[in-house]
């Protein structure tokens, strides 16, 4: 940590660090009682889902998904999409996120609302195939689709991945098929793996095999893999996992939420020297896109669930909300860290608010950053250099607009 430093920023990078600069800016952001972090690294949500915060909650999985969920979705139309990923957009800026990964439907239009917030992301449809040959014919083309559109863009803050589902929406076929598919274009293989301990205990009846050795059996791990939840593991899971070089989406709140049971095994991923990041997961099943919320939860659950306050300290805890992140999106040489020649992704935290303090010292920020910060603090946004946010004013986003859009769109949506 640097304590009274100046960044310049010169062609969206970080060009120097240092506590005197030389030269003078164009422009000149007061960083006087404020904490400059790396952004934050979401690993794992359903942007568009804010559609549905709050509409159905407290219900079991499996219920939520299919009476409540999967029902609206289908009246989900690509504006609406839009929309709601313009409002997440919003959220995730003004709670100092500055990277995600998405999965979703109409993700050309999520891509639009990325373009437009300034956001760096990456995006993936996501695939389910039901086990049906034709509809899987059909998903790898919209799959291939939304790779032509990104790539077409030509923007490099916007990112596609490949994004089947889960095993148990996919089937082997397709799950091999979005690994080569990554494999051959350099992308993520963004999926969903043992969230819930009924996944493991079907996919045992089905493949007489635990999801990640069904996983393995058919070939679809590979170090381009990105796994959300990976909640039900065994430690022959995790190394399996890790000996693939798979990354993992720590996803602590949606897990709680869901009531998913059992707690991914974080400690056991590290011995392993997996990439681990954090994610929110849609905001239907946490309900914000809160980082700060989503790493002192992260903390308080390993604490109470290993019944060990020092099995995740702060420290290590920022660390899965940025490098580790960073990791697990393998850009952790663009971004994730303040250094020298990185992407100028950056957020300043206001310390002259209530519940920043008394900082007692240096030894005490990261701290008071996990425990006690939270998205108020998040000051001013920054990505690629550009400042989306600064005293908390959206530069690239229309709140106003943008809530009541959203809202409006929401409402229409549930009521039918
Ligand atoms: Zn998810």
């Amino acid at each position: 940590m640097l304590r009274d430093c100046s960044i310049l920023i010169r062609d969206g990078k970080i060009e120097q660090v240092e506590k005197t600069l030389e030269v003078r800016a164009d422009r000149e952001i007061d960083g006087s009682g404020k904490i400059v972090l790396p952004g934050l690294i979401n690993t794992h949500t359903h942007l568009s889902m804010v559609l549905l915060r709050g509409y159905a909650d407290d219900m079991v999985l499996q219920d939520w998904l299919a009476k409540k969920v999967w029902p609206v979705e289908m009246r989900l139309t690509p504006e609406g999409c839009y929309q709601g990923a313009l409002l997440g957009s919003a959220e995730m800026i003004m709670s100092g996120t500055t990277t995600f990964i998405d999965m979703y439907f109409h993700e050309e239009e999520v891509a639009r609302a990325v373009k437009e917030s300034g956001l760096r992301a990456f995006l993936s449809y996501g695939i389910i195939d039901l086990f049906d040959e034709a509809k899987a014919k059909a998903e790898q083309a919209k799959t291939r689709k939304l790779f032509d559109y990104i790539r077409g863009l030509g923007i490099p803050r916007v990112q596609f991945a490949v994004g089947p589902h889960a095993p148990y929406t996919c089937s082997a076929d397709t799950l091999v098929w979005a690994k080569e598919f990554a494999e051959q274009n350099h992308v993520i293989d963004h999926i969903h793996i043992a969230e819930t301990r009924k996944e493991q205990a079907d996919c045992q009846k089905q493949h007489g095999a635990r999801v990640v050795e069904y996983l393995a059996n058919v070939g679809a791990l590979s170090n381009r893999m990105l796994a959300a939840h990976c909640v039900w593991l065994t430690k022959g899971e995790v190394s399996t996992l890790a000996k693939a070089g798979v990354a993992v989406a720590h996803c602590p709140v949606s897990n709680m939420k869901l009531a998913s049971g059992g707690v991914a095994p974080l400690p056991e991923m590290f011995d392993a020297g997996m990439a681990v990041g954090l994610g929110t997961d849609g905001a239907a099943s946490n309900n914000s896109l809160d980082m700060f919320d989503t790493m002192k939860t992260c903390a308080l659950l390993h604490k109470a669930h290993r019944w060990d306050p020092t099995i995740l300290n702060a420290q290590r805890t920022l660390d899965l909300a940025t490098i580790g992140g960073a990791r697990a999106l393998r850009i952790h040489n663009d971004v994730g860290s303040i250094e020298v020649g990185k992407k100028a992704d950056l957020i300043m935290l206001d310390t002259r608010l209530p519940n920043l303090n008394p900082i007692h010292g240096p030894e005490t920020v990261v701290s008071d950053i996990v425990y006690s910060a939270s998205s108020v603090n998040v000051d001013t946004t920054i990505v690629d250099g550009e400042v989306l946010m600064t005293n908390r004013r959206l530069s690239s986003i229309n709140l106003e607009e943008t809530v009541e859009n959203a809202t409006r769109t929401a409402l229409d949506m549930v009521s039918g």
